[in-house]
């Protein structure tokens, strides 16, 4: 069992609604299990609709004032909650590890990357600032100001529990509305702890809260009359229901999707460095990113080349509990979804890949309840192979030969999700092409995952993202402020 001095009497994690801490009061709720061990770490209760009530109304009441709190003491508490992530990230990072089963490194740097949201939003004195324009007409001046709209819900995935929420959570706060976090029921004791944290920061009652639960808590914030705006992170058919419910109930919303990413690699690339990054972001946090890219598109000149170097960077990696440090591939998240990325492997065979490397049969010696796989890497994909155009989620890759960067761009562009891709090349007219025709949110040449800082947007397109703005950065501040224009004149008569 996890020690968190806010769980329940029985351990149960418990809401964060009005400044203080509650269990929730619906009937289901499921276990919090270790992926590497099978120990059962927590219960998380679901929400009920008077939960959610609560919160809300909690949220409502706390807005009154906040927005109208000067912004530069709306950014104190900020400023107190990005100390005390530092100071406890290496405790935050041990306990993901432990709910998640992603590997120690790999922890850190996702609350790294969360951190600096929190870092961006104490810029928001000047980040909301609108424009204004003397003599916009005769003797008129005009002035554009931007206002917070209410109460935001974020609803988020299981995968990066420590960062996606604080793609919104600093944000919202700063611009002046309140918040909610809906995080995900299979990890939600980072959430858990950071609310601890929030606890301490400062923030007045009801401006952040922490609403736990499952597809009916989260359809009860989704037709919920009072809250303003949604944010989604999450699979594609839950992102398009979250899309569609809340826009329907009057809501803004940015609904991010699931994803399916290529590499491409051309003739000219460095194909050790390629390789590398290639294997890293495919089977990192064992494939359970949105951003990772497992379909490798090569030129044909240097397609067998390549392969042996990437068969070689697959072999080398360790698969382990991720709290251990020569480990370089931890858990996948539960029993369910190792078995459903099993499936895909053997759907890859059934329609004719071939499978070069099988990482399924791997046991890791002290953790056999673990759900742990090993790379597994397929050549001779085609593009209308189930594991060429469907999400996998685990550390399977597969490589496809293409004529030229002409015929790889086709690939991706022909693609369901437009999440991310990357090129390696040393052309700059290939780095070109790329840039000006691959219809893709994050794009990264040379770089093997393509995660935009958090000054700049979290970019997705096609089935990977509904709605218009996007998370991070100045889209944000847009996302949760509207803007009033006004025309003044003052006659001097
Ligand atoms: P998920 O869609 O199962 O769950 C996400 C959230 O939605 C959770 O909080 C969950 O409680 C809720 N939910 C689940 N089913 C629901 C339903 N039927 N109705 C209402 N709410 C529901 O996603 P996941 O498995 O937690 O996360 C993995 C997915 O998220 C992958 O597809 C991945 O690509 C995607 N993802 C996308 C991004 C991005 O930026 N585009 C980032 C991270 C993860």
């Amino acid at each position: 069992m996890v020690e968190l001095q806010s769980l329940s009497a029985t351990g149960d994690v418990q809401n964060y609604v009005g400044g203080t801490w509650k269990r929730a009061d619906g009937d289901d709720g499921q276990d919090v299990i270790n992926p590497a061990t099978g120990e059962e770490l927590a219960f998380v209760p679901f929400s009920s609709e008077s939960d959610v009530d609560d919160a809300v109304a909690s949220g409502l009441e706390a807005f009154e004032e906040w927005s109208t709190t000067p912004v530069e003491a709306r950014i104190q508490p900020l400023f107190e909650l990005k100390q005390l992530l530092e100071d406890h990230q290496e405790e935050l990072a041990e306990l993901l590890v432990q709910e998640h089963g992603k590997t120690l490194p790999e922890a850190r740097g996702e609350l790294r990357r969360g951190i600096e949201n929190v870092e961006v939003a104490c810029g928001i004195p000047s980040m909301m600032q609108s424009g204004s324009l003397l003599n916009a007409a005769p003797g008129i001046d005009e002035s554009a100001v931007r206002k917070p709209l209410g109460v935001f819900a974020a609803i988020t995935p299981f995968n990066f529990p420590g960062m996606i929420p604080l793609w919104f959570l600093p944000y919202a706060v700063a611009t002046g509305n309140s918040f909610i976090l809906k995080p995900s029921e299979r990890d939600p004791l980072v959430a858990q702890r950071m609310f601890e944290l929030i606890d301490e920061a400062g923030f007045p009652d009801g401006v952040v809260q922490l609403v736990n639960g499952s597809v009916d808590t989260v359809n009860t914030l989704l037709e919920h009359e009072d809250i303003a705006g949604i944010s989604f992170v999450g699979s594609t058919p839950v992102a398009k229901h979250v899309y569609e419910t809340a826009a329907a109930h009057g809501k803004r919303v940015q609904a991010q999707g699931g994803a399916k990413n290529h590499i491409i690699v051309t003739e000219t690339a460095d194909l050790e460095f390629a390789a590398q990054k290639t294997v890293a972001s495919a089977c990192a946090c064992a494939g359970e990113r949105c951003l990772a890219n497992d379909v490798v598109v090569v030129e044909e000149a240097v397609y067998d080349d390549f392969t042996d170097l990437v068969l070689e960077e697959a072999e080398s990696q360790t698969v382990g509990y991720g709290l251990d440090d020569s480990v370089d591939i931890g858990a996948l998240i539960t029993p369910e979804h190792e078995q459903h990325v099993r499936n895909f492997i053997e759907t890859g065979i059934s329609e004719g890949a071939e499978l070069l490397l099988d990482g399924r049969d791997v046991t890791v010696e002290g953790y056999e309840d673990g759900n742990f796989l090993a790379p597994s890497v397929f050549a001779g994909l085609e593009t209308d192979m189930v594991i060429t155009r469907e999400e996998i989620f685990g550390p399977v890759l597969g490589l496809m030969s293409v004529a030229d960067i002409d015929e790889a761009i086709d690939v991706l562009n022909e693609s369901q999700f437009g999440n991310a891709a990357s090129l390696f090349t040393g052309s700059g007219l290939d780095a070109r092409k790329f840039r000006h025709r691959a219809d893709v949110g994050n794009l990264g040449v040379n770089v093997g995952t393509s995660a935009p800082m958090a000054f700049f947007h979290f970019g997705g397109q096609r089935d990977s993202f509904f709605g218009d703005l996007h998370a991070q950065g100045e889209d944000m501040i847009h996302f949760y402020t509207d803007k009033n224009v006004y025309i003044e004149r003052w006659p001097d008569n």
